[in-house]
């Protein structure tokens, strides 16, 4: 198996689940006692959010490249970024790395490509969503992007940075999130992409109107393939 680096902790509660699910994959996929070699740094979010809020892009690549040359140092093979926000960096972080990066965009278009999407609406953090950086990179896949009102970005947001990554989740919340998947349908999309890592804490993404791409379930089992990749079939059986 190959070892991953995971840049991580923002937030923890999104970390968490990619610990859990990056586990139980190759759990399930390598069978036995097998476990996922994974090496994590967790950032303090509260540090990284100020950052974000005050436009500090160069000092958080600064902080996510640091961070994966030490993860690079200390044995890691490949590396993702657990946060979709935080691929603003990607490209900066890439740069000062010799290994591999699984950019979660590339990842969540080829699923919507494969499956036929054309059009899917997408929500996340609200530079996820206004900025061009993540949004262009789905639509270079040819895929319309739709995004919410003003009034439903900023809500999203809200609850992103006072709720769920505070580990919080509300009724309200749950319900505000099923009218913005409901407007989407109603504007034709084909699909909704969870662009937070934590967003899949209000939605379930099998019981809903439309198509749910959940980044955090799908960046963790594109980790389980990297991680097996190239593993014996007799203990990936
Ligand atoms: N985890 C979130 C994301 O996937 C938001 C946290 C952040 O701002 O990095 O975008």
């Amino acid at each position: 198996m190959r070892k991953l680096g995971v840049i991580g902790g923002m937030s923890w509660v999104s970390t968490a689940m990619y610990y859990e699910q990056i586990n139980h994959g190759v759990s399930r996929k390598a069978g036995g006692l097998a476990s996922a070699p994974l090496l994590i740094e967790s950032h303090d979010f509260a540090r990284i959010a100020a950052l974000q809020s005050a436009g500090e892009w160069e000092a958080l690549g600064d902080e996510l490249a640091a961070s994966g040359q030490r993860l690079e140092a200390a044995g890691a093979e490949g590396l993702i970024i657990a946060s979709n926000t935080m691929h603003k960096v990607y490209d900066r972080v890439d740069s000062e790395v010799k290994i591999p990066m699984l950019h979660v965009g590339d990842i969540i278009a080829e699923r919507l490509v494969k499956d036929g999407i054309k059009k899917a609406g997408l929500i996340g953090t609200r530079f996820t969503m206004a900025e061009p950086f993540y949004r262009e990179r789905i639509e270079g896949y040819g895929i319309t992007v739709a995004l919410p009102d003003d009034a439903m970005r900023q809500e999203i947001d809200r609850i992103i940075f006072e709720e769920l990554t505070r580990d919080i989740v509300s009724r309200v919340s749950q319900r505000t999130l099923k009218t913005c998947l409901t407007l989407f349908a109603q504007a034709k999309c084909q699909g909704v992409i969870l662009g937070c890592t934590e967003l899949v804490m209000l939605v379930d993404p099998n019981a809903n109107v439309l198509p749910v791409y959940d980044t955090t379930a799908l960046h963790s089992r594109a980790a389980v393939d990297w991680i097996l990749d190239g593993l014996e079939p007799a203990h990936a059986a």
